[in-house]
């Protein structure tokens, strides 16, 4: 079955998108621990992230590196972190978390965005994004 997130590539979901690239797609976490808490996937549905071959884990780690940027630029952070899980949705995704404190990486800290925040954020984040 179709992970959730194959289902956003296809554009049966949808998502606030804020990069894609032939191979990736970059979008903001309905559930953010900060503001601009990004997921970047690969388009082929791989479930755990060591199981993608090497050029295409360097692909996804370079093309997270410039979402990363581009957070960096758009959001009031001190940096970036990033996290690999994968306990609840079964394709990789790169976590991208903008970090003022360190529970912002807990998963356990939650911050409410409504649909409006969601798309003017998405949007100011893929304006600064060069792929
Ligand atoms: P993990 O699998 O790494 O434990 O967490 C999956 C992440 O995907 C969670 O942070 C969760 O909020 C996010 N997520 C789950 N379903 C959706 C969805 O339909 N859309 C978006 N944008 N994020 C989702």
């Amino acid at each position: 079955m179709a992970s959730i997130f194959t289902k956003i590539i296809d554009g049966k979901i949808p998502c606030y998108k804020v990069a894609e690239d032939e191979n990736h797609i970059a979008f903001l976490d309905i559930n953010p621990n900060a503001k601009g808490h990004t997921l970047c996937i690969p388009k082929i549905e791989v479930n755990k992230i060591f199981d993608l071959n090497s050029d295409q884990y360097l692909l996804l780690m370079e093309f997270s590196r410039k979402v990363a940027l581009a957070l960096e630029e758009t959001i009031s952070c001190k940096r970036v972190g990033m996290s690999v899980i994968g306990l609840e949705v079964p394709h990789v995704h790169v976590h991208l978390i903008p970090l003022n404190d360190m529970k912002e990486m807990t998963f356990q800290n939650k911050v409410t965005m409504d649909d409006q925040a969601f798309k003017a954020l998405a949007k100011d984040i893929a304006a600064a994004i060069s792929l």
